[in-house]
């Protein structure tokens, strides 16, 4: 069987899911595919790890109708710690200081994943395939034709515009013609929550070690999420380690700043890469999230500007159709790219900038952040700065993300 559509958005994780909110009831013939089965599986992102939603993030999903669904209420940061193991100097920045109700708020990547497929089931006029997964694409300068690989069978369908939402190691990408670059950090990020005999309420780390960055979150019920970098060649010494031993291992890592490490949980580990496209788009397709860039999780960045391309990509959709244009044409897909482009720049310096400054031993570079950490203390206008920058009010701002933009 065939179908057609207006856009096709391959990938159903955060960032797919979340463009097909932001496109219900605009008028648009939407296909959303997903890999992995409804029911059985979830998409490997809504896991475990702890995701720090910038407040404009919070907005946005708000104004989608997915935060209603998101059953633990998100934790809220209000406070921000950062500093660096043997380095002079650090960072307070308090919300309340500069008029914030808060800077953001945690949430279960899988929490925030059932919220989006709580919301996908109520977009009625929403084709969600799944499973279904893109084997193959041709171009024209008219349309875009994908085959599907479903249970039922091969399914081509022909869409005015496809997005490409398939994550890292995206096909799509490739089958599009798109090259990336790849950096290896050579680390590997363990995720766990905590406990803290003196955790404050409230309250982000983020400690920049030799070994790697490491932060902690604050959640629900007093607990924290643990994020702490490795180098890779250590990963399976790490992971072997029993829970207590971990524990130490965290305690000796983080230091006795919120006191002393209680009970660990399940740990988690992720290989570390950078993966940036070389272009955002090709003929009659976009990528977008992880597809289009893929940071280091420590600077807690990468949904969050997955999320800004949907709702950018969706607002550009959205007015070209108003102005009769074809939606999946090179001047529309311009448009989304000039739009993109300075926020992604800004926020691919911003995490590879900080994990190159802080994990690096030369002693200038040392002395250099230990000024930046003190700097940053002193002059509210550069803190302000990297604050509106993590809280999602950087650059160009949609619509569905503007309620607290100052
Ligand atoms: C440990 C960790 C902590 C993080 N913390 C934060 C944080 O605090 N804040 C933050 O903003 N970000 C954070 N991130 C980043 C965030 O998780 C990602 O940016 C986000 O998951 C990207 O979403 P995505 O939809 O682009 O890709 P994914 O979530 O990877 O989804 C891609 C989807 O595409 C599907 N797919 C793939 N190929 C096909 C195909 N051919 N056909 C059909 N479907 C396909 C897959 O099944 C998958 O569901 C963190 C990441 C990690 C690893």
């Amino acid at each position: 069987m065939d179908i057609s559509c207006d856009v096709l958005i391959v990938g159903g994780g955060l960032v797919g899911s979340s463009l097909a909110c932001a496109l219900d009831g605009q008028g648009f013939d939407v296909v959303l595919v997903e890999a992995t089965p409804l029911r059985e599986a979830a998409p490997p992102s809504f896991d475990e790890r702890n995701l720090a939603l910038a407040e404009a993030s919070l907005d946005a999903l708000a104004a989608l109708g997915v935060g209603r669904h998101i059953v633990s209420p998100p934790a809220p940061i209000r406070h921000i710690h950062v500093s660096s193991q043997g380095d002079f100097g650090s960072v307070r920045l308090d919300a309340r200081e500069r008029g914030l109700e808060r800077f953001g708020a945690v949430v279960v990547a899988r929490e925030l994943g059932a919220a989006l497929e709580a919301r996908l089931a109520e977009l009625s006029a929403l084709r969600h395939l799944r499973p279904a997964r893109l084997d193959q694409i041709a171009q024209t300068a008219e349309y875009i034709e994908a085959l599907l690989a479903t249970p039922e069978g091969e399914l081509r369908v022909r869409a005015q515009m496809l997005v490409a939402a398939d994550g890292t190691d995206s096909g799509l990408r490739d089958r599009l013609g798109i090259g990336a670059e790849v950096h290896d950090y050579e680390q590997t990020l363990f995720v766990s929550v905590v406990t803290a005999a003196k955790a404050p309420a409230d309250t982000a780390y983020e400690r920049f070690t030799a070994q790697g960055p490491l932060a902690l979150l604050p959640l629900a019920g007093g607990r924290l999420g643990s994020v702490c970098t490795v180098p890779s060649a250590q990963a399976d010494a790490v992971r072997a380690l029993n829970d207590d031993a971990y524990r130490d291992f965290l305690q000796q890592r983080f230091g006795w700043r919120v006191g002393r490490f209680g009970r660990v949980g399940r740990r988690s580990a992720y290989a570390l890469r950078k993966v940036v496209a070389e272009r955002l788009v090709a003929t009659r397709a976009v990528l977008v999230g992880n597809a289009a860039q893929s940071l280091h999780p420590i600077g807690a960045q990468g949904f969050n500007l997955g999320l800004r391309d949907a709702l950018t990509l969706a607002e550009v959709l959205v007015a070209a159709r108003q102005a009769g244009e074809d939606i999946g044409s090179e001047r529309v897909l311009a448009r989304h790219v000039q739009r993109r482009l300075p926020d992604r720049a800004a926020t691919l310096e911003l995490s590879h900038g900080l994990v190159r400054l802080f994990g690096n031993s030369f002693a200038p570079l040392r002395l250099l952040r230990s000024a930046g950490l003190l700097a940053l203390d002193r002059f509210p206008s550069l803190a302000d700065r990297l604050v509106r920058e993590s809280m999602g009010y950087g650059s160009d701002v949609s619509q569905l993300a503007r309620k607290v933009v100052a």
